[in-house]
């Protein structure tokens, strides 16, 4: 057996195994115990976790909290919603589609450690949405559709598919004459940089016309190992580039610390930012959730200026008519017919003449 097989058969989905990690608070505990939803972590992803403190972000991200049971804000039926499901041209579960020319190709709902903010939670955690993870009728659809050039395949966790099953999809997608670029959606080099495997790097890897680029989540600096850095940097060598998506969430990461911390400590691993969402709004994780400025204030305060250009991201709010940009808009001060006024991260002010067109 691999290691990231073991990792899968002794998943961290009971209280007994939890203990052996952490002292389980009360709470979390009543939690664990009342909740009809799926949770749980790989044994190596859980070794991260802070053994008494109950704030851990690692662990917020991985306890059920009583606060799931509280939905004041979300959006029932979310995913459907979102991803315009019932309303539109009529498309096979797999395909999600917001934008013309790429779509996101949902292929299986596992995951290697089941995210408490999930905005799929429908479909992988809660378990009340129930998708037909037909591949070759996703793949037909995607050939019939050729202004389809960017294919992104998300879950669940795609890359939890066995070797054989991911070599199927991309060459099958590869062998589509308007397939430019395949994308992966993988918490995988986080959660289980184990799988990382040299079958998996054959698979993936090399010089081909139709790249492969992979985005995964990393939500704090504390789920970064030299494991991760080894799995993504294996990678990289393999031709395949490496982004992250972050969530902006309440209480792990929204603090101007942590936020930095994060962005930077990704480009030490190689890991380029790419996105951080908005927490959206699907039902019952309204206490993740920050005021929509938040992120933004985040750029402005901590990132923009202060650090490295390449620790960007771009600020973005999902939503069911596609990714909005939510960057903040506060350099440009005044502009007339003469001249812009433009402030700095400093706050410092400067001028440069505007040239009429
Ligand atoms: C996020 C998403 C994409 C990819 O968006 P990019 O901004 O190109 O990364 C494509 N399709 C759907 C349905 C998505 O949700
Ligand atoms: S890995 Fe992704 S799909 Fe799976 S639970 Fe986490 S956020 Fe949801």
């Amino acid at each position: 057996m691999e290691q990231w097989q073991y990792q899968m058969q002794n998943f961290v989905n009971t209280i007994d195994k939890l203990e052996k990690f952490i002292n389980i608070t009360q709470e979390e505990r009543e939690a664990i115990a009342s909740t009809n939803t799926k949770w749980g972590t790989t044994p190596y992803f859980a070794g991260l976790m802070d053994r008494d403190d109950p704030n851990c972000p690692i662990r917020k991200q991985v306890i059920p909290s009583p606060r799931e049971k509280v939905n004041r804000y979300g959006i029932e039926n979310y995913l459907i919603y979102k991803e315009n499901r019932s309303n539109e041209e009529k498309r096979p579960d797999t395909i999600a589609r917001q934008y013309h020319d790429r779509i996101a190709f949902t292929v299986m709902n596992i995951c290697a450690n089941y995210c408490r903010h999930c905005f799929r939670k429908e479909l992988v955690v809660d378990e009340s949405l129930h998708f037909n993870f037909n591949v070759d009728e996703g793949l037909a659809w995607i050939r019939e559709h050729n202004e389809i050039r960017d294919v992104l395949i998300t879950g669940g966790d795609p890359l939890l598919l066995a070797n054989d099953k991911l070599e199927y999809i991309i060459s099958k997608l590869r062998d589509i004459p308007h397939i430019e670029m395949i994308r992966f959606g993988s918490r995988v080099p986080i959660v289980l940089p184990h799988r990382i495997t040299d079958g998996l790097l054959k698979v993936l890897g090399g010089f081909h016309k139709v790249p492969i680029w992979l985005n995964t989540q990393c939500n704090h600096a504390k789920e970064i190992t030299e494991q991760t850095a080894e799995a993504v940097y294996k990678l990289m060598t393999a031709g395949v580039n490496v982004g992250n998506q972050a969530v902006l969430l309440k209480g792990i990461n929204d603090d101007k610390k942590s936020f930095k911390e994060l962005h930077q400590k990704l480009l030490t691993v190689r890991i380029r930012p790419y996105y951080v969402f908005y927490c959206e709004p699907a039902p019952g994780i309204d206490h993740f959730r920050t005021p929509v400025e938040k992120g933004a204030e985040l750029i402005r305060d901590c990132l923009r200026g202060h650090t490295t250009g390449l620790a960007q991201p771009m600020y973005v709010m999902a939503t069911n008519i596609g990714k909005i940009p939510l960057m903040p808009d506060y350099y440009i001060m005044d502009k007339n017919e003469e001249e812009y006024t433009l402030k700095n991260y400093k706050g410092q002010i400067t001028k440069i003449p505007n040239i009429p067109e």
